[in-house]
């Protein structure tokens, strides 16, 4: 089994992140990687990129020195009923969609039972491809409710290498859980090494370490090939809530001038 693809990189367009597109896509052929999803976090975040950034993001050809370039958003989970921060007139064109909590636009602190129900939300809501980053332990969630979710709407949740070298302290306590339920549910994984440097493309050692520990197996993990993880593109893609129902997944973050 091999490790194709990374599903969660930033590029310098995240406001705190160093890296062109070009440098990822430069770093990513050199490691051997046959795609890259340029993840950039969304308008809420600060320092984060505009809106329009994700909607034009089709002048970034679709291969760069051979390597697929994906082209998808690290949305902002914004509050309880799992909105997101991204309008869906620039979510519409993109790849993938991953959202996950960060405290700059979800207070951390909330109960268990709060940024479950946002998750639960957020999956149902029909626009979320992958979970990122859900073992983050400023946001803990029931594992079974949001597994059992991601199970019924084909969604997939992200094990996050950082989060397992330093990152989200206490993630290494909280990710196993979320390993172990995902395997017994047989839902779609992601890994993601959340690079904010090129040269850190495709770091995914430690979260492919804890899938394959907790039992889930390989053609579970999107990461593993090209077709599967297009197969799970286009499943996605069919879920989709079109017209008013998209919008109701979005929240005007309130730095936005939108
Ligand atoms: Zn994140
Ligand atoms: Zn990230």
């Amino acid at each position: 089994m091999k490790i194709v693809m990374d599903l969660h990189v930033h590029s310098i367009a995240s406001g705190h992140a160093y890296s062109t597109i070009k440098e990822i896509a430069r770093a990513a052929a050199e490691k051997g990687l046959q795609a890259v999803a340029i993840t950039d976090h969304g308008p809420a975040m600060p320092g984060g990129p505009h809106g329009y950034y994700f909607g034009n993001l089709k002048s970034v050809p679709k291969e760069l020195y051979g390597v697929r370039i994906l082209r998808g958003v690290e949305a902002n989970l914004m509050d309880i009923e799992g909105k997101l921060d991204l309008a869906p007139r620039f979510m519409k064109h993109l790849d993938l969609v991953s959202a996950g909590f960060h405290s700059d636009c979800f207070p951390p602190g909330g109960s268990m039972e709060v940024h479950t129900r946002a998750l639960v939300n957020a999956i149902a809501g029909g626009l979320v491809d992958i979970i990122v980053h859900p073992g983050n332990p400023q946001f803990r969630m029931d594992p079974e409710k949001v597994v059992r979710a991601a199970k019924e709407h084909h969604v997939a949740l992200e094990i996050n290498n950082s989060s397992l070298t330093g990152s989200r302290k206490g993630s290494l306590d909280v990710c196993p859980q979320i390993a172990e339920v995902a395997a017994r549910y047989g839902i779609m994984v992601s890994l993601g090494s959340d690079s904010h440097w090129a040269d850190t493309v495709g770091e995914l050692e430690a979260a492919l370490e804890l899938v394959l520990g907790a039992g889930i197996k390989p053609e579970n993990i999107l990461n593993t090939s090209m077709e599967r993880l297009e197969e799970f593109l286009a499943i996605r893609q069919a879920k989709r809530p079109k017209g008013k129902k998209m919008s109701a997944v979005y929240t005007k973050p309130k730095n936005s001038k939108l």
